[in-house]
């Protein structure tokens, strides 16, 4: 069948597809599949129901409502997660289901239909990992949220939870935003735990962090440095919930500028150009330069609403930082970006003390990994020459964390290892905003980009099949976005 630009074909398509995704044998991987309702609201429907969500509320077509729990807190602290890992539809949660769903059916390059994984799915065959993220469940989308240094009021773990599109409004009212001049944002400053009162700012992320976990081991004392971030601050327990898919870019995006997929454009690390008919391959170390080219007119990161120099550390987003690590890489002109430019300055990882060797020896990527996090160490420092020369706001990506957690899931030795090298290169900074006397006059943030699941190696299958037995033409993009009536 090919589809045109006949609405009606379209939704014949879509309700065929629909009819073969949610069908019983498909439950053990198609978690729920979204689609917009097509008058205003969004159709989230499996094989036990369906129901319309609506700003005004749900309406349940059939069965049961696929995203009845939307507890940004439910499988919190970590011992409640170990106690259910991989839970079924019934038992999970999906916070802001219908905001985060709104939002990315809002952008041009949204999939007429997204299939959503379940946790347990493994699908090694089309990229997948022992532990995987981009899901809506709450334990994929959910990245940590720390807050620590001057001007923060509460300490401990809170009961309480944000969302990514929360970051760049906090980080731009900390470095002297108005409020009111960030209101045209999806997310809101974190004002109930801060006060801006800080001369610098600082914003972590450790990509691909399982908030539980984190937390877990800096009280069990495997984190010192962020331990004693908690020190001197307070965490979210339901940390921060990212936009849907909870993938790399979209939320780096999110963090940065404080809108959804559906506002800034960049809808998943793959997706389909309908206009062009291209796909659009963005995070990758050969395109993460060009990052600005797929952002929505009109958005504006953090760094462009502050007054004073700002600095983006290994981070695709960057536009209006006096330094940025992917500038260098444009001007740098290679066709494959960081990719080979990067191979040119890395450090070697096996002469890191800072790197867990056993991990650096036994994986390539945790090794490359490693040496991209060694050039980031080296970077912050050279931002922070003295007090009065450092960047008013800086942001520092980690990405080890992410390499981690994918390679043994959340909860294995090697995703441990990654956040304690983690630690170790934020100990290397913490102590040298010290010696500089910069640090108590610094607001830290640090959070994730989405959280971490562990998949289950028995649970495997595919839902293409399914979809061209049923006659169907489609673009599957980036496993879970299916665009109709390409190929
Ligand atoms: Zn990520």
């Amino acid at each position: 069948m090919t589809v045109t630009g006949d609405g009606t074909a379209l939704r014949r398509a879509r309700d065929r597809a629909a009819d073969v995704l949610c069908d019983p044998s498909l439950a053990h991987v198609v978690d729920l599949i979204a689609h917009p309702s097509g008058d205003g609201g969004i159709v989230v429907a499996n094989a036990d129901g369906a129901a319309v969500l609506r700003a005004d509320g749900t309406e349940l077509l059939h069965g049961r409502n696929p995203v009845a729990d939307q507890d940004p807190l439910a499988f919190t602290p970590l011992t409640a997660e170990l106690a259910d890992p991989s839970p079924a539809n019934a038992d999970n949660a999906y916070p802001y289901a219908f905001e985060r769903l709104t939002s990315l059916f809002a952008a041009a390059h949204a999939p007429d239909v997204a299939v959503v994984h379940t946790g347990k799915h493994h699908w090694p065959d089309q990229g997948g990992h022992l532990g995987e993220h981009g899901s809506l469940n709450v334990v994929q989308s959910r990245a940590p949220l720390i807050l620590s240094g001057a001007g923060v009021t509460e300490r401990g773990v809170l009961a309480a939870s944000a969302r990514v599109v929360d970051v760049a409004p906090t980080l731009s009212w900390l470095a002297g935003a108005p409020l009111s001049s960030l209101a045209d944002m999806d997310g809101t400053a974190l004002v109930d735990f801060l006060v801006p009162e800080s001369r610098h700012v600082v914003g972590l992320l450790w990509d691909g962090c399982n908030s539980n976990s984190l937390y877990a081991l800096a009280l069990a004392g495997e984190l010192p440095n962020i331990a004693r971030l908690l020190m001197n601050g307070c965490a979210l327990r339901g940390g921060s919930i990212a936009e849907f898919p909870s993938v790399t870019l979209v939320n780096h995006t999110s963090a940065l500028t404080g809108v959804g997929p559906g506002r800034h454009g960049i809808v998943n690390n793959a997706y389909f150009d309908r206009g062009s008919a291209v796909q659009v391959l963005t995070n990758n170390a050969a395109t993460w330069h060009r990052w600005s080219e797929w952002l929505a007119p009109g958005v504006r990161t953090a760094f462009e609403r502050i007054d004073g120099p700002s600095a983006s550390v290994n981070e695709p987003v960057d536009t209006g930082t006096a330094y940025s690590t992917f500038r260098l890489v444009r001007e740098a002109g290679k066709s494959d970006g960081a990719k080979s430019m990067m191979d040119d300055f890395l450090p070697d990882p096996k002469a890191d003390p800072l790197a867990t060797q056993e991990f650096v020896l036994s994986n390539k990527d945790y090794a490359w990994a490693s040496s991209v996090d060694g050039i980031g160490v080296q970077q912050v420092l050279d931002l922070w020459p003295s007090r009065s020369e450092a960047p008013r706001l800086m942001w520092w990506n980690t990405l080890l964390t992410d390499t981690g957690h994918h390679e043994g899931g959340p909860h294995s030795p090697i995703a441990h290892a990654s956040m304690r090298d983690a630690d170790r290169r934020l100990g290397v900074f913490l102590d040298h905003l010290e010696r500089i006397g910069a640090l108590e006059q610094t607001t830290i943030l640090l959070t994730s980009d989405h959280g971490s699941e562990g998949a289950d190696r028995s649970c495997t299958g595919d839902w293409d099949e399914p979809l061209r037995d049923a006659g169907l033409e489609f673009r599957d993009e980036a496993y879970g976005f299916i665009y109709l009536g390409h190929s």
